[in-house]
């Protein structure tokens, strides 16, 4: 029996062929953005007391990983930031074009600035600052402009946003794929239209490389150049359904899937396990950077150094951290296989057994943001309350005593659950490509290495954490 297709389900299915669906989804996250910056800027400087960090730093993330495990990739769907597109259609006529270079056509730069961005998280503490947050979001929004309106559409979403990598990445989990219903109507369509994009013109159909987009209705294709019948992976699809409206066929569908199978299938690219892989290790150095173990580390490598300057300190911490997870994960895959007598260069070994990051770097971000969410959640109803009586707006008295959504002695336990249930879906991967190759020996190698990696990040999810974004002390600091 096939799996389900969500666009099967009349009104959803509706919906989202409808061509202004997207941009009835970035509606509401563009005015929270803008709200956002209004507080950020004019509003209480208090990253507890004001909508710019509690929305950006506790709810975005926390809705974030929330709604990619259980349907996928809803926020690169909703994303405010292409409605950049408007006016960079309109300056490109201005403009000269260029075509993003071939050697950056991977995922490495977006590991550089992902980097820098965690870096930037700790060094500036963008989580404490409403003022940097709000310059945080104008960045971004100018950065997706000038991208836009300088290279070919979809560059940044794939190239340069590390938000939206990060969502790429963590969506391999997400229980729903695009797919094509029917794979023999697309070894006879003509134009390969979800790719190319669809003209309808007086003259006929026509891809829009054949035909200029004003000749007629215009239906683009797939800006991340994803091909339907061959798509193995959510990794960079925004679930923006160009493909869906692009089709002439009807052959497009969102179907309901075990995610396993595509960490199981797909043949990922070198660069995309290391994306997967630096997630992972970011995921636990940002958990790290909250807890007493941390400051303890920073002062005795400045003792070490000589030096109290942070931003050195942060950059030896990071380097070393994010250096020793990959060179350790190269040696463990490699070894691992040489143990099984494979002979396959390390890059092969780490592209091969790799994949079992995916899954761990979903669940130590999902285990993190958890505790942040649900100590904080309630926080939104005051600051969004204190933001809109800024503009004017009859509000109420805000109620500061709005916190968390489950008791504290919950949050621990809750985590674990989530990093047990990432150790079992890499378990899953490992022994799934062991059993490919009849290589239990070396899966159950990286499987020791996986267990030792999750009891690490166990123990310092049990440490006292800093609660930012909340007025609470942390659990067990009291
Ligand atoms: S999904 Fe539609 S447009 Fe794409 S190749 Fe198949 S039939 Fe053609
Ligand atoms: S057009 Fe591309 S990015 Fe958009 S939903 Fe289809 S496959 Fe995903």
């Amino acid at each position: 029996m096939s799996a389900p297709d969500l666009l099967r389900i009349p009104l959803l299915g509706r919906f989202l062929r409808w061509r202004y669906s997207r941009f009835v989804l970035q509606l509401p996250l563009l005015l929270i953005a803008l709200l956002a910056l209004y507080d950020g800027f004019f509003g209480r400087q208090l990253a507890p007391k004001n909508f710019a960090t509690v929305s950006v730093w506790l709810h975005y993330r926390g809705f974030l990983v929330l709604a990619i495990a259980v349907f996928g990739n809803l926020f690169c769907a909703a994303c405010p930031m292409l409605l950049v597109r408007g006016p960079t259609r309109f300056v490109k006529r201005f403009l000269p074009q260029f075509r993003w270079p071939r050697r950056l056509r991977n995922k490495y730069f977006v590991i550089v600035l992902t980097i820098f961005y965690l870096f930037a998280y700790e060094y500036w503490d963008l989580w404490a600052s409403p003022w940097l947050t709000a310059w945080l979001i104008i960045g971004y929004f100018g950065a997706a402009f000038l991208v836009d309106a300088l290279f070919p559409e979809g560059t940044f979403c794939k190239y340069v946003c590390p938000l939206g990598n990060f969502n790429f990445t963590l969506s391999t989990v997400s229980p729903t794929q695009i797919t094509a219903r029917d794979p023999q109507v697309c070894l006879s369509c003509e134009g390969k239209y979800c790719v190319n994009g669809r003209v309808e013109t007086e003259g006929g159909r026509k891809t829009a490389r054949e035909a200029d987009p004003s000749e007629g209705v215009h239906y683009p294709g797939c800006e991340t150049r994803l091909y339907v019948p061959q798509i193995q992976t959510n990794m960079d699809c925004t679930l923006c359904m160009n493909c869906l409206r692009a089709c002439p066929y009807d052959n497009v569908a969102l179907k309901l899937r075990f995610p396993g199978l595509e960490w199981l299938k797909a043949r990922y690219r070198l660069d995309v396990v290391w994306l997967g892989v630096l997630l992972f290790f970011a995921g636990f150095m940002n958990a790290l950077g909250m807890v007493p173990a941390y400051y303890q580390i920073a002062e005795d490598l400045s003792r070490l150094l000589g030096t109290r300057n942070e931003a050195i300190l942060l950059i030896v911490i990071y380097a070393l951290w994010i250096g020793l997870g990959g060179g350790i994960t190269l040696l463990v895959t490699t070894l691992a296989d040489r143990l099984s007598g494979v002979r396959q260069s390390p890059w092969k070994a780490v592209r091969y057994w790799g994949a079992g990051f995916f899954p761990l770097a979903f669940a130590m971000w999902a285990g993190h943001y958890a505790f942040h969410f649900l100590t904080g959640w309630a926080t939104i109803v005051p600051v969004t309350q204190q933001a809109l009586s800024n503009l004017g707006l009859p509000m109420g008295d805000p109620d500061w005593t709005l916190a968390a959504l489950v008791p504290e002695n919950w949050l621990y336990p809750l985590q674990v659950v989530i990093l047990y249930i990432g150790l079992l879906a890499a378990s899953y991967v490992l022994f799934g490509r062991a059993r490919q190759r009849d290589h239990f020996l070396a899966g159950g190698v990286v499987f020791v290495y996986f267990f030792l990696l999750v009891a690490l990040a166990l123990w310092v999810l049990a440490q006292p954490m800093e609660m930012r974004g909340t007025l609470l002390l942390p659990p067990g600091s009291r």
